[in-house]
């Protein structure tokens, strides 16, 4: 895979697309967003490896958000590519007027029931509205699902459906040069750990789906995984188990906050962990703190008493038994996979 760079202010970190070249055939997995900086640096990477927007044959996008699928428009407009999403997120990349706006008014809706404070909405309300410049136009989108396949000239391509930071978030398996490597989009990220919660408001059980994507990439073992952002994971199954314990600290957290302070808002839990938020972490924040705390309710250890949340007798009896500051998650949602 021939990783480029792009610059990125607003998210985890520089985006990364990557080039697939063979047998005549290009594919681009993910472009980066649609501001004319990231185009215009996209435009001159591709002239350095002698090729243009026109040169690409297929375009692969890991998910929605217009960090990875701002451009895709704009290559298949003068190439005629082929744009491939997941069926979960290919109505939103392709911009279908109802699915963005049943995404707006159930992110709206979770703004009230997370108990987002109205400034601290508005600043969201007018993120959401200034987002055109990333995202910007929606291509037409070819639908997979989880399994399928595609040829890119000697290679072949898998898409495993990766969810919980993104609905149809999709990772691409495939073998090069002997090695099984995997481009995972935000699925699995070298440095911060993928936001689940916020970063989908569509996503239900968010941390449990993510959990299970963990658990997909523990087992799978690939040599290497090619990330939407920063530097290749050399160890993916290692990485993957760090961020499993980096949700069982949190849960652990996210349990003291309301044993410390009684009931407790999303917002609330979100405030002790986090502390202030700026720009689209305010969404993040509450959203990550959501995600843990509707986990947490499935399992029967915290309960919803109007917008907070209190400790459940079964969770106050576990805690009393942990002496590591980690909430078991995953051997659970392990078993409930099974
Ligand atoms: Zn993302
Ligand atoms: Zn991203």
């Amino acid at each position: 895979m021939d990783r480029i760079s792009l610059s990125n202010t607003a998210f985890e970190g520089n985006n990364n697309a990557y080039l697939l070249r063979s047998n005549g055939t290009t594919a681009m997995v993910d472009t980066g967003d649609a501001t004319d900086e990231t185009r215009d640096h996209l435009e001159t990477e591709l002239a350095d490896r002698g090729l243009g927007f026109a040169d690409i044959d297929l375009v692969f996008l890991t998910h929605f958000h217009g960090d990875h699928t701002g451009l895709a428009a704009t290559i298949q407009d003068e190439s005629g590519a082929t744009v491939y999403a997941h069926e979960d997120d290919a109505a939103l990349i392709s911009q279908e007027p109802e699915t963005q706006e049943a995404m707006e008014q159930k992110q709206l809706a979770y703004f009230d029931e997370w108990a987002i404070p109205e400034d601290q909405q508005a600043v969201l309300r007018s993120i959401m509205h200034g987002e055109g410049d990333m995202f910007g136009a929606g291509p037409e989108v070819e639908p997979f699902a989880d399994g399928d396949s595609f040829q890119v000239g000697d290679y072949e391509l898998t898409a495993r459906h990766t969810p919980g930071h993104a609905l149809g978030l999709a990772s691409f398996e495939l073998t090069v040069d002997g090695e099984d490597v995997v481009a995972s989009g935000d699925a699995l990220l070298p440095v911060y750990t993928p936001n689940v919660g916020g970063a989908d408001i569509r996503v239900e059980g968010a941390l449990g789906k993510y959990l299970e994507t963990l658990i997909g990439y523990i087992e799978a073992d690939y040599d290497r995984a090619w990330p939407g952002h920063r530097d290749p994971i050399e160890d993916p199954a290692a990485r993957a188990e760090t961020i499993v314990d980096h949700h069982e600290e949190r849960a652990w957290r996210v349990l003291e906050v309301l044993r410390e302070q009684g009931p407790s808002t999303p917002w609330a839990v979100s405030a002790e962990l986090f502390g202030d938020l700026e720009s689209i972490h305010i969404l993040h924040g509450p959203g990550e703190s959501y995600a843990h705390l509707e986990h947490l309710e499935a399992d029967g250890y915290v309960e919803q008493d109007g917008k907070a949340y209190a400790l459940t007798d079964a969770a106050r009896e576990r805690m009393a038994a942990v002496d590591d500051d980690r909430w078991p998650l995953v051997d659970e949602s392990y078993e409930q996979t099974l």
